[in-house]
């Protein structure tokens, strides 16, 4: 009869499985062989298995200029549609509501990629240019009230931040008027789409932007009648006729 031989067996045998396992894939990549780093690493890795880490907000193109006391001053002195300077402010301090932004903070109720689209991370940019829909609603029109020009969305994006290129909106609309009264109807309809679940059409929203700007051209052409109002143009001197007619 052959008696159990104890527990050495059972426990050589453990030890053996045990220093045979595979942390990594070098010489020493054994339970056995393996420095005590590599080994705190796979334990590590093992217990607590972290998503690949995704920037909070990658990079722009190029980092937009400071944000300069002048900046600021000429920020809040301008005049921006009221509706649109939550948004631009927002954008100026990198704390908008973008997917990625908040799947940085909710991770379980929002995800990163754009509603609208459904391809792209919803960076800050791609929530308020880059998006295709968002794009080609800034392009149509920017091309109605600008001079000509390639509207990309990084450009667009840059004439919200300091220094921009001059460029020239048509009609004499000022441009902090212009793009601002743009970005508020892009939002307008964004918000829609989240919260009341509408869905965000370029064409409705492009219809929206007409109007908004022929609201404001119709204020500008009433402020600028009632200033002439208040101070009106200095009488015309008529040029003095000499008489030379015979009397
Ligand atoms: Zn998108």
């Amino acid at each position: 009869m052959k008696y159990n031989d104890g527990p050495f067996d059972l426990v050589d045998d453990l030890a053996e499985r045990t220093n045979g396992i595979a942390i990594n894939k070098s010489e020493n990549g054994t339970f056995e062989l393996a420095n005590t780093r590599a080994f705190r690493q796979m334990i590590f890795s093992k217990s607590y298995r972290l998503p690949t880490p995704t920037p909070h907000h990658p990079p722009m193109v190029a980092p937009p200029p400071p944000l300069t006391a002048t900046f600021w001053t000429s920020f809040w002195k301008n005049k921006i549609p009221h509706n649109a300077r939550n948004v631009w402010w927002r954008l100026l301090i990198n704390k908008l509501p973008s997917g990625l932004h908040l799947h940085s903070i909710i991770p379980d109720m929002v995800e990163p990629l754009c509603r609208v689209c459904g391809t792209d991370l919803e960076t800050s940019q791609h929530l308020l240019f880059s998006c295709p829909k968002k794009l080609e609603v800034w392009q149509a029109a920017l091309s109605r009230y600008m001079e000509e020009r390639t509207w990309t969305a990084d450009y667009i994006c840059s004439l919200f931040f300091p220094d921009p290129d001059p460029v020239k909106p048509l009609h004499d609309i000022p441009i902090f008027i212009l793009i601002g009264t743009i970005l508020a109807s892009i939002w307008r309809y964004h918000h829609a789409f989240v919260r009341e679940n509408q869905a965000f059409e370029p064409r409705t929203v492009l219809a929206a932007v007409d109007l908004a700007i022929t609201q404001v051209c119709a204020q500008l052409a009433e402020k600028k009648r009632q200033s002439e109002e208040r101070e009106p143009p200095p009488p015309v001197e008529l040029p003095l006729v000499e008489n030379n007619f015979p009397t």
